[in-house]
């Protein structure tokens, strides 16, 4: 694993390559606010390069068989998973999350991710329709050269999320991660050179959105793109990719409620509940952020959540005992601390935390704000932090209608003993993703993604393999033809 002061280049045609404009931009470590290094910032030019590597080598991985393409992807995921270690402090330096959780979760997971498609590409199979118009079967091809842009709070674990598919597939890529969180990114495609996957096939361009994503989204010869990150930035992606008539797919923002009932067993679930909302600093999509609980238990419930909330070791993410980390940047440090001002100013009441830490680095201290209601903007907007607001709710429509307010619609958490209750709401929440009694237990062959403003279309299992390939119908008359 490199060290600070370390300079991170693209990673094109199986090498690294240096950006063309010899133009870098600062990568800092959240924990303490210091230069970490430099990645480089790509422009159309590094873009084009990376496009023409991907689309020469798509000819001969679209042509290797499955399984071979299979091994390709476990290969990566032996080589990744011998890592483990490195990659986890490198992950955790970049983004700030505790080593602890890039440790038994982000690289885990993104091992995971490449040996799931890696038998998915053994597993995915054509159709075949007969008995009304003579025989069909489906062909399922591979696209070509694709895009991946991915965000910079489960840095490696959602960029092998896309890549994983789209290679499985028999795609080439090309991916942009953010240019906040770049390090381990890097350390893959490096990954991939070292097991000699043909050059071309994975190919990184750092940069910023505008001046990398945008060039990636609207090349010619890319011929889909997946994209997680905001809300604000799918919709430009979308209006750029709408009118080339190309494949997207958006995961995007959330406000997710957690709904929890007099009948629930919440006490024993505090601990999951306080990390629903929690986890990296409740900068993962899924975080619960709006706690929607049943009056009658509302006051006890808050006392207790906020008592679990505040013996919450937040501090240095190298430290095994650290539960919670700083945010990721500075600019996203100041877009939380205004978020809580304008809780305050919206007349919340801050029940704990509140403010910054004064130490080193973009901490927040975890933050519990009550007495707003369902319409105010703390409770409609993305805050995407260590900030969780309580609501009170009279009866199951109640909770339904509070649930459903607003233009996100990712996922919800429903707590209940009610068997009945939590299948009638599963069905009725106006999300794409439902746990009942849990959260972010997550089955890879299940179609992952949201509604409204929090995306269009879905990822994972067959829905990814299916996103990354060209369904072609071939009919055939079977009567004296
Ligand atoms: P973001 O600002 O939208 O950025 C996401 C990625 O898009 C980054 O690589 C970014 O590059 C790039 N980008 C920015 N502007 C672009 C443009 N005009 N064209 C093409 N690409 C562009 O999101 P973020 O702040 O990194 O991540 C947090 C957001 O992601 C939250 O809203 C969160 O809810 C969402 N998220 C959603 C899911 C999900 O599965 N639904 C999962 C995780 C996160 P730069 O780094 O240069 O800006």
């Amino acid at each position: 694993m490199r060290e600070p002061g370390m300079r991170l280049n693209h990673w094109i045609d199986g090498r690294a390559a240096p950006p063309a404009a010899d133009a870098w931009i600062e990568v800092h470590e959240p924990a303490n606010g210091r230069l970490l290094g430099e990645v480089a910032a790509g422009d159309a030019r590094d873009v084009a390069a990376a496009v023409a590597a991907a689309r020469a080598a798509f000819p001969a991985w679209s042509g290797l068989r499955n399984s071979e393409r299979s091994r390709w992807l476990e290969r990566l995921a032996d080589a990744l998973e011998a890592r483990l270690e490195g990659f986890a402090r490198a992950e955790s330096r970049d983004a700030g999350k505790p080593l602890r959780l890039a440790r038994t979760v982000d690289i885990p997971r993104a091992v995971a991710n490449l040996r799931f498609f890696a038998h998915a590409a053994t597993q995915f199979a054509s159709e075949a329709h007969h008995g009304e118009a003579g025989l069909n079967y489906t062909l399922r091809t591979p696209l070509g050269p694709i895009t991946a842009i991915s965000p910079w709070n489960l840095p490696l674990y959602l960029l092998t999320w896309k890549i994983a598919p789209a290679l499985a597939a028999g795609n080439t890529v090309v991916a942009k991660p953010s240019e906040v969180t770049p390090w381990t990114a890097t350390l893959l495609a490096e990954l991939s050179g070292e097991i000699g996957l043909p050059p071309g096939v994975l190919n990184l361009v750092h940069g910023r959105g505008p001046e990398v994503g945008e060039p990636l989204v609207t090349h010619p010869d890319i011929k889909a793109v997946t994209f997680t990150g905001s809300t604000g930035v799918g919709r430009r992606i979308a209006g750029l990719a709408s009118p080339l008539l190309k494949k997207v797919s958006l995961e995007l923002g959330g406000k997710n409620a957690t709904l929890v009932f007099a009948d629930s067993a919440w006490r024993d679930h505090l601990d999951l509940l306080v990390r629903s909302a929690f986890q990296n600093t409740g900068q993962i999509c899924l975080c619960g952020s709006r706690l929607l609980v049943e009056r009658s238990i509302h006051d006890e419930f808050a006392e207790a959540f906020v008592e679990r909330v505040r013996a919450l070791r937040v501090g240095d993410p190298a430290d095994d005992a650290t539960d919670m980390g700083p945010l990721v940047s500075q600019a996203h440090f100041d877009k939380v601390i205004a978020a809580i001002g304008h809780a305050r100013d919206e007349g919340g009441r801050v029940l704990c935390g509140g403010g910054r830490i004064d130490r080193p680095g973009w901490y927040v201290e975890p933050t519990v704000i009550d007495g707003l209601g369902a319409d105010c903007a703390t409770n409609r907007d993305e805050i995407f932090g260590p900030v969780a607001t309580l609501q009170a709710f009279d009866d199951e429509a109640h909770a339904l209608e509070l649930a459903n307010c607003g233009d996100y619609g990712l996922s919800a958490s429903v707590w209940t003993r009610d068997l009945g209750r939590a299948h009638r709401l599963a069905g009725a929440l106006r999300v794409g993703m439902v746990w009942i009694n849990t959260w972010m237990q997550r089955d890879l062959r299940t179609p992952f993604g949201g509604t409204g403003a929090s995306g269009l279309g879905r990822e994972g299992g067959w829905e990814a393999m299916r996103f990354f390939t060209e369904p072609k119908n071939v009919g055939l008359c079977l009567e004296n033809c």
